[in-house]
Order: structure tokens, then sequence, then C-alpha cells
């Protein structure tokens, strides 16, 4: 398939959107990572995505909305605490978990009866979904397990001539992508972390908001449980969260500890292993950099691959429930979980 690369013009943003409501592929930015929209009305083309993407088709989709009236599209039910967090955090990094209307296929929400839906806070985004005149499902514009692209050339580098349009724009402002937050319960609970943290959200509807003990688990937990030492007895709420996922071609490897230790650690490992031929790169943020590190987290290990290093050594961010916590979440996926202590 050609893919049309296209500037985010008016005319081009027009013209992918006839496309997206035709039933087509349009990859677009966003401020967390880049997306790839479908009609979520339309079960051929969400099943594209899942094909253009090589990704689980029980891994459910974000429905992306151009303004907050149209969530009455995806669900019928809005609680308090729900407008409430509408009115605070969109457009903006915060996906809702809502109970779905029967018009959503289970295509769009891997089986659920349950709707992610975002409404993103990019002017492009907004425009494109606004003029397909339908919600759009999209998840991340990359293939199936590599690195969120936060640039379009990284959209470009995975899904040219997978997609009928990828429309160009900045780099991602956040760089990772949203805080999944589950509204169907009792209690709310971060399925996913993000930049929009429990405290920030506790403090915009005033009750306490959980983090899902999935996302919570330890990096030897999860050792021991991909190892079959550990039986896996806590399943994810968002499904997604199960599959290998953001990992670069080199092989990695966390470095956690007080900081000078781990500079030294990463600068031994790193001339050990340069001595016995390995090309190898090194990610170290400065201390409490956390939004830094959001944003060039995924673009980090894109470039590392690009530079053919067969191993990247990380050092680990050191917060327990902030933006440093949800970077952490990708970094330790990157490397599978595979970390040592100094
Ligand atoms: P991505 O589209 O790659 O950003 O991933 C979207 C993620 O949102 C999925 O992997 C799930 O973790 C989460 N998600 C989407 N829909 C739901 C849902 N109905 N219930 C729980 N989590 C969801
Ligand atoms: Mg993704």
């Amino acid at each position: 398939m050609d893919t049309l690369i296209l500037d985010p013009t008016d005319e081009n943003i027009a013209k992918a959107a006839k496309i997206l409501a035709d039933g087509g592929l349009v990859a677009f930015p966003t401020e967390t990572v880049y997306g790839l929209g479908a009609d979520a009305l339309n079960e051929d083309a969400v099943k594209r995505v899942y094909e253009a993407k090589g990704r689980p088709s029980d891994n459910p989709m974000i429905v992306h909305i151009s303004r907050a009236s149209d969530i009455g599209q995806t669900t019928r039910m809005l609680s308090p605490d729900i407008v409430n967090l509408i009115d605070n955090f969109w457009p903006g990094p915060l996906t809702l978990v809502v109970k779905k209307r029967d018009e959503i296929p289970k295509t769009t929400t891997g089986g659920l009866d349950t709707v992610a839906v975002r409404l993103p806070d990019n002017e492009t985004a907004r425009k494109l979904i606004n003029l397909a005149g339908v919600p759009v499902a999209a998840p991340s514009a990359n293939l199936s397990g590599r690195p969120s692209p936060t640039t379009y050339e990284h959209v470009v580098e995975d899904l040219n001539g997978k997609v009928d349009v990828i429309l160009k724009g900045e780099p991602c402002r956040v760089g990772i992508e949203s805080t999944v937050l589950d509204m169907t319960g009792d209690t709310p609970m971060i399925l996913r972390p993000g930049i929009l943290t429990a405290e920030q959200l506790e403090a915009a509807i005033g009750k306490k908001v959980e983090i899902d003990p999935a996302a919570l688990r330890t990096a030897n937990e999860m050792k021991e449980i991909a190892e079959g030492r550990k039986t896996d007895d806590v399943i994810p709420k968002a499904p997604g969260m199960k599959y290998k996922h953001y990992a670069p071609k080199a092989e990695m490897l966390i470095v956690e500890g007080a900081r000078d230790n781990v500079k030294r650690e990463i600068e031994r490992l790193k001339g050990l292993n340069e001595k016995l031929g390995s090309k190898v790169g090194v990610i170290l943020f400065e201390e409490r950099a956390f939004i830094e590190a959001a944003h060039d987290f995924f673009a980090r290990l894109r470039d590392l691959d690009n530079e053919g290093v067969d191993l990247i050594l990380a050092g680990a961010l050191s917060d327990t429930d902030g933006v440093g916590f949800a970077v952490m979440n990708r970094m330790l996926k990157s490397a599978g979980y595979n970390i040592v202590k100094v």
C-alpha cells in the first residue's frame, strides 16, 4: 500500500478525515504519543489497525473524541466524578474507562463491556476527529511490541506502506502514553500510570485513587512469574499490560540504587562489555528530571537501536508513585524486567 505522508495543513487534514470516515487508517500526532486511528464504529477498519500493528485482538483501543460532550457517543453513564475529571483534565493525557454503549463494537474494546475514552490536547488530532465525524479508535502508532512513537519519523519507520495516511506533526510534548483511569469500580483505579499522577487526580475529585496491583508488581516478581517460579495471581485489569512492550532490539539492563553507585556500575559494565566487543548505549537521566525522562525515553530507545547498539544500560528512576514511576513502568517492560541492584 502507498502511504501518504502529509503536512498537517487544513486541506490535508480534511483529506485524511475523509479517508478515516471511509474506513481507512490514519496516523496522527497527539500530545502523548502518535496514534494510529480508525473509525471506532467500523469493525473492519478497527480490525485493519490490529493487522497493521500486529497487535493481539484482545488488547483494547482507546477511543478518541474531539470535544468533551462527544463522550455521550461512547457511554451513557456519567458520574459526578467522571464529569469532574473531564472538567479538570480534558483535553489532556487522561483516558477514562467507562461502561460502553452498545454502539461501540467489542472489536474496538477487545471484547470488554467497558470502553476507554480520551480527548487529546493536540489541534491536528482534534481537527481530524471532528472532520471525520466519528469517534476514532487509536492505539499507539508503532508496530506491536516496539517503543511507542513520539515523532512522525518513528511512525514512518514502523508503518510506512501499512497505513493510508501519516499526518506529520511536532515531537510529542509528553512522550509517554496517557494515564488510564478505570471509573467503573467503587474506587477509581489507575490501570496504566502516566504523566497525570494519582495525587493530581485525587486532588481533583477529593477521594482516594488506587493503582492497579498489576502495575505495582516489582521486577523480581515479574521475573519469577516469567520463569514459572511463581504463579501469576494478579490479573491485569488493563489487558494490554500483559503483553511484551516497548522493546528495543538491543538487550537491556536496568541498574538500580543510589545515584553514585548506579553511575559507577553503569560505567563498569559498559567497560566490561565493550572490552568483549559489544556496542553499549547508556540511558541515564538527570536526577528527578522525570518530565524530561518521559519526554525522551522512547525516542532514546529508538535512537540507540538505530545506532546498532547491542546492549542498553539504563539508570532506574527512583519514584514510587509519580511521573518517574510512570516512566519506570515503561523502562521495566522494555528491559523485560531485567534489573540489578547496587
Ligand atoms: P495503546 O492503545 O497502545 O495506548 O494501549 C491502550 C491501553 O489502554 C490498552 O493496552 C489497555 O491497557 C488500556 N485500555 C483500553 N481500553 C480499556 C478498557 N476498556 N479497560 C481497561 N483498559 C483499557
Ligand atoms: Mg501502545
